[in-house]
């Protein structure tokens, strides 16, 4: 076989492949350059240093904000930070989110100190984790998290979600959102799967670049705009032991292949804004990698935006990492390896040693430019320095029912129904509901971290207004008809007795099962076995004879492999957000048709867990792909036939595009939405190939009875891949193209 016939750049590999509309990096106008240049050039070396420090609203403030307290900024320390330390941004809520009316207050505090008691009146960059929605704002439209807004596989919802988070998030005179998460949720363990669009490149890569276009639109300094952060780049989401920053193993090769295409999808989409691993990949420590930070980023993606620091994590190159012997060295390596802002983010350490490093000309002033350029260009481009403060006009939609019904539709369009016996789901609205399990009554279960704090686990925080699956149900055939028993908590034996007893009186028992609210290391766990408790609980209500329906609310897939086979229907929920009781009570009465698809492939066993683009020797001899459910997959209450899978060609030359179409029917009685989903399998490459890869989605809506005819275009940028030399590369050969269960070949000459 002939092989690697061309290489050629992964921004024009991206471009092509991306349906999305793409921007161009939207900081780089000349405009705004020379504007850069001519303030630069009258800052001393401590304004510079202070741009690229960034603290905690901890740092300045009196109190924390939480049930019983009243939040309050220190003035004093506030003061000191900008107008001494003159730092660039400051980050967070100190603890839980504030209304909408005291965030004005504080940004409008900040934004006059900041421009109008200092020497040049550079305004402060305000950053958030505005996660799935406007996290720390109270009253917000509280999106499904980013897991279940994958398993929507509807990119118009991304958008939407991004646009409505930006809407509101500025709206609280914030304009820096610590997201989309590009990494690739491919470590089922990892307590942040959940933040990720789950394990394939390509629905990733189109759910983040949809956000980003959502949320960023054409200006990032439009009114209802703000500027995204890639994160966390590059490699995090791939612990080996499956531990919250802990090492990842991944060669360059793979890298490139699985990893680094997520994040140049967001470059490509605009995204002005990196934060980098907080762990390590290959021994170096994501704030020390210069190849990864300046090589690949800068010189290979041509990235031109600021890129900031995760959480301390300068200073653990030294505490944690010991790869500086000093906190002096840590800020030497990580500024030199590309970092341009430093979240510190207690104290002015940084800043000091910044200072010094520049002043013994250890760190070059051209570095301390390069990066302060890029701070200042960032908020120019956001307006910032034209109007620093909130936007009043704004508050009048901040949390409209617009963006409710919005937020409502994505949550019905996430619920995935992974089995369905004999059709028991829709249940009937005349049947008595007996409810049960720890995920039940609670919202905080569909919403988990950076809901109202960081680990989003204050239920008592959460909005009244809203309903959990029980108040759902409730809702649906009437508070007389359904008896609620907690049953068990995520972890122990309450009640499950009486559970037990209850069940005579009911017709159907829905076991609400999953995960509490988690973010971040606290989410750890070393097995993805469902706790105990929660199965025996099922293995009891099973036992009733009963029919039972599970309802999985949780941030990863955890193993239910001893009771599906004994429950008569399933969802998988993941995080639906704030509308998810609504959109699972609608799932389960028939008022939606559950449309939702895998994101992730969900596991039988909790070892030799095998994705579904798996290679040819994971799947020989005695190895298997052999999860409970595969990725991509989700029923419908209606059916769908495929036919006439047809392609433009036989054989293609890498200059041609290959036309394929398939048929979709709904030959069911229901309207529905069905995710046709095209896989593309090189038969033979110079690198082990993957079993099949995700190549192009379409949600369609068809009635009953109507067909539609779904078209994708496949060119060479699809049929590339990560060559020996750590190159893109295309070889001449064989391809199978799948759709649902059926597949055509070609060749590429
Ligand atoms: C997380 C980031 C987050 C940052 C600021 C870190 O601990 O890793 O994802 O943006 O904190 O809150």
């Amino acid at each position: 076989m002939k092989f690697i016939i061309k290489h050629f750049s992964i921004m024009t590999l991206l471009t092509l492949m991306m349906s999305v509309n793409l921007f161009p990096q939207i900081y780089t106008t000349t405009k705004v350059d020379g504007r850069v240049k001519e303030l630069l050039s009258k800052m001393t070396l401590e304004e510079k240093v202070g741009q690229m420090t960034q603290v905690t609203i901890q740092a300045v403030s009196k109190t924390q904000g939480t049930k019983f307290q009243m939040h309050q900024i220190d003035d004093a320390k506030l003061e000191d930070a900008i107008k001494n330390y003159h730092i660039g941004s400051i980050i967070n809520v100190y603890d839980a989110a504030h209304s909408v009316e005291y965030w004005h207050e504080i940004i409008t505090k900040i934004q006059n100190i900041a421009t109008k008691e200092t020497r040049l009146g550079i305004p402060v960059l305000y950053g958030i984790d505005a996660i799935h929605g406007a996290t720390y704002t109270k009253g917000s439209t509280l999106f499904p998290q980013a897991i279940s807004m994958a398993a929507t596989w509807n990119t118009d919802i991304a958008k939407q979600s991004g646009e409505i988070t930006s809407f509101e998030t500025k709206a609280s005179g914030i304009s820096w959102n610590f997201y989309p998460v590009m990494d690739l949720g491919r470590q089922p363990l990892w307590s942040r799967l959940w933040e990720t669009f789950g394990e394939d490149v390509y629905l990733a890569s189109q759910m983040g670049s949809s956000y980003i276009k959502g949320a960023q639109g054409n200006d990032i300094g439009a009114p209802d705009k703000l500027a995204t952060c890639l994160k966390h780049y590059v490699g995090y989401s791939f612990p080996i032991n499956g531990l919250d920053r802990t090492p990842a193993w991944i060669s360059e090769r793979i890298l490139r292949e699985y990893f680094l295409p997520t994040f140049e999808a967001g470059i490509l989409a605009g995204a002005p804004t990196v934060m980098v691993n907080s762990a390590e990949v290959d021994g170096i420590p994501g704030h020390a990698n210069y190849h990864l930070l300046t090589e690949i980023l800068r010189n290979e993606l041509n990235f031109k935006g600021l890129v900031v620091s995760d959480w301390e994590d300068i200073i653990r190159l030294h505490t944690r990492d010991k790869v500086a012997e000093t906190p002096k060295e840590a800020v030497r390596i990580a500024v030199m390896a590309g970092i341009d802002m430093s979240m510190v983010p207690y104290d002015f350490s940084f800043y000091n040693y910044l200072l010094e490093l520049t002043k013994e000309g250890t760190v070059p002033m051209w570095r301390i430019d390069e990066a302060v350029s890029r701070i200042l260009a960032v908020k120019m481009q956001l307006g910032i320095f034209e109007n620093p403060y909130p936007n009043k006009e704004l508050l009048k939609k901040f949390g409209s029912e617009d963006f409710t019904n919005a937020n409502l539709n994505a949550a019905r369009e996430s619920i995935i129904l992974t089995k369905n016996e004999n059709n028991i789901l829709p249940l009937s609205k005349t049947l008595k509901v007996l409810v049960t399990g720890p995920t039940a009554n609670m919202l905080s279960v569909m919403n988990s971290g950076w809901t109202i704090t960081w680990q989003g686990n204050e239920e008592s925080l959460y909005p009244t207004e809203k309903n959990t699956v029980l108040e759902a149900i409730q809702n649906k055939i009437g508070t007389g008809n359904v008896n609620y028993v907690e049953g068990c908590s995520f972890d122990k034996d309450i009640n499950r007795d009486r559970a037990v007893s209850e069940a005579k009186y009911f017709d159907v028992i829905v076991v609400c099962l999953g995960e509490p609210a988690y973010c971040e290391t606290p989410g750890n766990i070393f097995d993805l076995t469902l706790n105990q408790a929660q199965l025996e609980l099922a293995n009891s209500m099973i036992k009733t004879g009963k029919p039972v329906i599970l309802v999985m609310l949780e941030g990863r897939a955890r193993l239910i492999t001893d009771i599906e086979p004994k429950a008569k229907g399933i969802l998988i929920g993941f995080l639906p957000g704030m509308e998810g009781g609504n959109a699972i009570a609608d799932v389960l009465f028939g008022d939606v048709n559950p449309s939702g698809k895998l994101p992730i492939t969900y596991p039988r066993n909790p070892n030799g867990i095998t994705l579904y683009d798996y290679k040819p020797i994971e799947k020989f001899d005695t190895n298997n792909y052999d999860p409970l459910w595969p990725f991509g997959y989700g029923l419908s209450y209606t059916t769908f036939d495929y036919v006439n899978l047809r392609a433009s060609s036989s054989e293609i030359t890498t200059n041609d595009e290959l036309i394929v179409s398939i048929d979709v029917k709904n030959t069911g009685n229901k309207a529905g939405k069905e995710v046709v989903q095209l896989y593309l399998t090189d038969l033979y490459g110079s690198v082990t190939r993957p079993n099949k890869q995700l190549k192009g989605f379409e949600k369609i809506l068809l009635n009953p009875g109507e067909t539609k005819t779904v078209t994708f275009k496949i060119n060479k940028e699809h049929l590339s891949f990560i060559g020996q030399e750590k190159k893109r590369i295309i070889e001449p050969g064989e391809f199978k193209i799948s759709i649902a269960n059926h597949t055509t070949t070609f060749s590429l000459k």
